[in-house]
């Protein structure tokens, strides 16, 4: 116990919320429990409080509070008592993965493709020779190169995590690796995506990704899944392989991986990015937690912000993929202690690794004692929810107008007002010809600024429509009444209507 209510307990905040404290990572705070210190962290930064906090005041379900190693729903929750030498951690659940947009492509592409078949898991006279370092090592030998090539792993996603994960993997001697992804190789991939090189934009990502496997280890299997995973064919795809590494650009997928995973008791090696921060864990394994012990509910859409609006370090997809890697290996070998029952945080900005306890909760909807999802469900709609009831608005619920919509009244002559709300560096990169800029973040204070506005139509734009929906929001709340949302944002822009426009 403390013996002054004035000690302080640090509390690390992660990145996705520094854009609320001031860019602060660790915030001292008073508190003789997790409650007060939460509600004097709130009181000195209150743009936290909706983060943190529904409507009711209870902490939201995506929202986990570390004291400690230990998750305070199996200590006091927030009455759990803080002692003097006690730090808490914010532990949200974040997107990346890394998409470079945020719209899903159609399905266009036809379904698998396998391209060999290796069923004995003897070693040539080749293999021996280029797993020699591995072969000395006692903890893998001759039988542990034979247990890797004999083994299937599963990656989803052909990008910034996918790629060390394909690399090493690889090159390790897996003998059959699936790779999933429906997207093509783009410019503003290959600050992380090591998989693809330059001769590879517009190529098909799964595609380029077996070229690049082939060129490190022709021993590999590779089966490509050009397809968008989903709750029709994940069930199919999973169960073909031994192992499941999750690179994940998104909630509606993750929870589809995590479920599928569940039911086919498919281990899966979590991981997951944004900015400098970085999450890994192992779900799925029997009597080990899944995402959904840790995060029962995902965030109300455009509550967390993905990689593509808030940006990742291109190193860091290299660091977290290649720990996911690892696990993968020491799982296929069975060495070392998993990170099962574990959640490694990463700050690349501090290099601090911070292993977290997890532990499966008997009443989660889907590895509980009583499982109330027990088949595939719609993950596009779940996710689409909002946590803890409408806490916050949906913002895809807001008015919107097209690009095309935008571009034919702008050639009309008849043009409304484009308010950008993107930071000013953004505007920098790329520009639709806005009539002014405000960032969001700044929107709710500056609202005087365009108080002429109030009556004109307003088109308002970001990147890809999330950070406006925001903004539609705020200016509907305060009068502008035909406020609405430019659908896609900069990037449809681009893409369908002024390709000189930079994508970013
Ligand atoms: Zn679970």
């Amino acid at each position: 116990m403390k013996t002054s209510e004035y000690e302080h307990t640090p509390i690390h905040i992660p990145a996705p919320l520094r854009s609320y404290t001031g860019g602060l990572a660790t915030v001292d705070v008073n508190g003789l429990s997790v409650a007060e210190a939460l509600s004097d962290l709130v009181h000195q930064f209150p743009a936290l409080e909706p983060h943190l906090f529904d409507e009711e005041g209870t902490l939201r379900a995506f929202v986990n509070i570390y004291c400690n190693d230990e998750d305070i729903r199996y200590l006091q929750s927030i009455a759990t008592k803080l002692g003097k030498d006690d730090e808490l951690t914010i532990v949200p659940s974040i997107a990346g993965g890394c998409p470079d947009s945020t719209t899903f492509r159609s399905k266009n592409h036809p379904g698998n493709a396998r391209i060999t078949s290796t069923e004995s898991a003897e070693l040539s006279r080749e293999e021996l020779r280029r797993y020699q370092r591995h072969l000395i090592m006692p903890e893998v030998g001759v039988q542990g190169q034979k247990k890797l090539k004999a083994a299937s792993v599963l990656l989803i996603g052909a990008g910034g995590l996918g790629s060390p994960l394909a690399l090493y993997l690889a090159a390790a001697g897996v003998g059959r690796i699936g790779i999933v992804d429906f997207d093509v190789v783009e410019e503003s991939n290959l600050h992380r995506q090591l998989l693809h090189g330059i001769k590879d934009i517009g190529r098909s990502k799964v595609e380029s990704a077996r070229d690049r496997i082939r060129d490190i280890n022709e021993f590999v299997t590779i089966d490509l899944h050009e397809t968008r995973l989903s709750s029709e064919n994940a069930l199919d795809i999973i169960s073909e392989y031994d192992l499941v590494a999750d690179g994940t650009d998104n909630f509606p997928t993750r929870y589809l991986v995590n479920d599928a995973c569940v039911l086919t008791g498919t281990p899966n090696v979590y991981a997951s990015i944004f900015r400098f921060d970085g999450q890994v864990s192992v779900f799925g394994m029997q009597d080990g937690p899944c995402y959904r012990c840790l995060y029962p509910e995902p965030p109300p859409a455009g509550l967390v912000p993905s990689c593509a609006e808030g940006g990742v370090l291109g190193i860091l997809p290299g660091l977290v993929g290649t720990l996911q890697a690892t696990e993968v290996v020491k799982l296929i070998l069975g060495i070392g202690d998993s990170l099962a029952g574990k959640l490694l945080l990463i700050d690349s900005l501090s290099m601090s690794f911070k292993k977290l306890t997890l532990r499966k909760d008997n009443n989660c909807p889907v590895c509980g004692d009583q499982p109330t999802v027990t088949s595939l469900v719609d993950y596009e709609e779940f996710c689409a929810i909002p946590a803890n009831g409408a806490a916050l608005q949906t913002d895809s619920l807001v008015p919107e107008m097209t690009v095309s919509e935008l571009n034919v009244r702008r050639n009309l002559h008849d043009a409304p007002f484009v308010l950008d709300v993107r930071k000013p560096f953004e505007a920098e990169i790329a520009d639709l010809g806005a009539d002014q800029l405000i960032p969001v973040e700044e929107l709710s204070e500056l609202l005087t600024e365009i108080h002429a506005l109030r009556d004109t139509e307003i088109v308002v734009h970001c990147k890809t429509g999330v950070r406006s929906a925001k903004a539609v929001n705020i200016l509907l709340e305060n009068g502008f009444a035909r406020a609405v949302n430019l659908k896609g944002g900069i990037r449809a822009w681009s893409e369908e209507i002024d390709e000189t426009v930079m994508k970013y």
